[in-house]
């Protein structure tokens, strides 16, 4: 009995981490509400996954990104102002 290593996949969806020897049927139907077929049809044909990938994978599950956060503050408003007229008088 042979055993073929890096036979492991992952699925195809989105950030969906699910990996396996086979992307299953039933794993599209109870995790993404579709069929297989579609799955792989909208999304493509799940990937072969090395063990570094799959560990730095699992590494970085839970790691959200930061939301984009607008750092600067809005010119109208009147902090911005107040500002502007500070930098002025300090000339
Ligand atoms: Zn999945």
């Amino acid at each position: 009995m042979a055993v073929i290593i890096g036979s492991t996949v992952r699925c195809p969806y989105p950030n969906c981490d699910h990996t396996g020897d086979v992307i299953t049927n039933n794993h599209c139907r109870t995790a993404h509400k579709m069929e297989r077929k579609e799955l792989f049809g909208r999304y493509g044909k799940p990937q072969g996954v090395k063990f570094d990938s799959l560990a730095s994978s699992k590494n970085l599950a839970g790691h959200v990104p930061a939301p984009n956060v607008n750092i600067g503050y809005p010119s109208d408003s009147i902090d911005a102002k107040d500002r502007r007229t500070a930098r002025r008088r300090g000339r």
